[in-house]
């Protein structure tokens, strides 16, 4: 059993328009000790995937389908009482632009007491010294626990909500974009101090980014994910150093600093895909420059890689190696 088991879920946000099918049948498993990688583009749902493992998904986002367990209990239907208690104690977040959500008339310190003596019997000043090592740990001067968030720089921010998150040394750890927004010193700085502090704790940790560099250099596996469904995944080195997924092809020519990542030179003209109805052919298929009649039709099943570990969404998966060579070789 997987620490996390995501099965064939399906997430729909109600609008005035109709509805938005943001997430169309994902399915992944984090095990203990893993770090995953969530990957996409802007708009392909990962953040909607972690807030529906979360149940934290806004009023108009629904679970039309699938089933989370986290350690073999169905996060779909706990109660509100029992995921907060799963929340925190089990499981840390740190949402998207998470350093903006701070309390910014409560000092940054008093804030992760609270959130201390919410879920742990422990007394104000015992608290207060957990604070202080947390901030320690986090790379943050132990003597400003008692400042407000406005008085920290952003990547200091982002240090005091990653020490909110770790407070109750959970057991998996989901980052949404923790770096996003800080200047590459500061984000390379920030991932090296969750990575150290996962390890530390023995945590899983869930990364999610559209920078799949981050991934590379950070993950174990990965699911890359676009127009809310998986196209690829499996593990970092079968998926990012072998795609045979175009999408995947294109998303990892869109970050020629990998350098020994870069030789699939497809790239992936066009927008997203529309996400009004759902999806019949593959979702890729009107920006795949490998598409077929079969693509706009029918949506391609997963197909078993010989790799362990590496499975792929697409019609002509087996045609990987020819479609790069057809992809260098100058038009005629
Ligand atoms: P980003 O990299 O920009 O954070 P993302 O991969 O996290 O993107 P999501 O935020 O999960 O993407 O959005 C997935 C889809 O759901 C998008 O089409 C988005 O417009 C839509 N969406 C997200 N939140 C809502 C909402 N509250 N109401 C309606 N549609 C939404
Ligand atoms: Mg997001």
């Amino acid at each position: 059993m997987s620490l996390l088991e995501v099965e064939n879920l399906e997430v729909t946000y109600g609008t005035k328009n109709g509805k938005v099918h943001a997430v169309n049948g994902v399915s992944f498993d984090i095990d203990e000790g893993v770090n995953y990688g969530l990957a996409g583009e802007s708009g392909s749902g990962k953040s909607t995937v972690a807030e529906a493992v979360l149940g934290l998904l806004p009023d108009n986002g629904t679970v039309e389908s699938g089933s989370v367990q986290f350690n073999g209990k169905d996060l779909t239907s706990l109660s509100p009482t029992e995921r907060r208690e799963i929340l925190w104690e089990d499981i840390a977040y740190i949402p998207q632009s998470a350093m903006d959500s701070l309390d910014p008339v409560m000092s940054t310190g008093a804030q992760i007491r609270q959130a201390i003596q919410t879920h742990r019997d422990v007394s104000k000043s015992d608290a207060r010294e957990r604070v202080r090592e947390l901030f320690d740990i986090v790379g943050l001067d132990p003597g400003r626990i008692d400042d407000y968030p406005h008085e920290f720089s952003g990547g200091m921010r982002q240090r005091v909500t990653i020490a909110m998150a770790l407070a109750l040394e959970p057991d998996l750890i989901i980052a949404d974009e923790p770096t996003t927004g800080l200047d590459v010193i500061v984000q390379d700085k920030i991932i090296d101090k969750i990575l150290e502090i996962q390890e530390r704790m023995d945590s899983s940790l869930m990364l999610i980014t559209h920078e799949i560099g981050v991934i590379a250099e950070t993950c174990d596996e990965l699911s890359i994910l676009y127009g809310g469904k998986v196209m690829e995944q499996g593990s970092v080195d079968n998926v990012l150093i072998n795609p045979t997924n175009p999408y995947t092809m294109g998303l990892k020519n869109s970050f020629p600093e990998i350098d020994e990542l870069a030789d699939d030179p497809v790239s992936i003209p066009g927008s997203p895909p529309n996400l009004d109805s759902k999806p019949s052919g593959c979702v890729f298929q009107e920006r795949c420059p490998f598409s077929t009649p079969e693509c706009e039709t029918e949506h391609p099943d997963f197909v078993d890689l010989p790799n362990r570990n590496h499975r792929s969404a697409c019609h002509h998966v087996n045609r990987a190696a020819t479609m790069r060579q057809d992809a260098t070789e100058p038009d005629t």
